[in-house]
């Protein structure tokens, strides 16, 4: 994907705007982004996913049906404490507010 690192976050951020309303899995995630214009493969996803619980800001369950096992992923109390402070940063950025100091 073209501009990845620059990107990265936003993309952690959709994610956790997701997990925040329902739990998600990766292959749904990808669609999603997709929409939104951000190309992933299950090879990138997965590791973001991972790293993401890793560090706190999910919690994973594992579900089973029959011989396939899906990874469900919610926010956690700390991931709602980020996704809170990003997006004030996000309003910061794009809002009318967003003006250089004065000299
Ligand atoms: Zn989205």
């Amino acid at each position: 994907m073209e501009h990845r690192d620059l990107l990265g976050g936003f993309i952690r951020l959709h994610i956790l705007h997701h997990a925040a309303q329902h739990e998600i899995f990766g292959m749904w995630m990808i669609e999603e982004l997709a929409r939104h214009g951000y190309k992933l493969s299950p090879g990138t996803i997965y590791p973001i996913l991972h790293g993401m619980e890793k560090r706190g800001y999910l919690s994973v369950r594992v579900e089973r049906d029959g011989r396939t096992e899906r990874k469900l992923y919610a926010i956690t109390p700390y991931g709602r404490q980020g996704l809170e402070l990003a997006r004030l940063r996000v309003q910061e950025l794009v809002g009318k507010r967003h003006k250089a100091a004065e000299a």
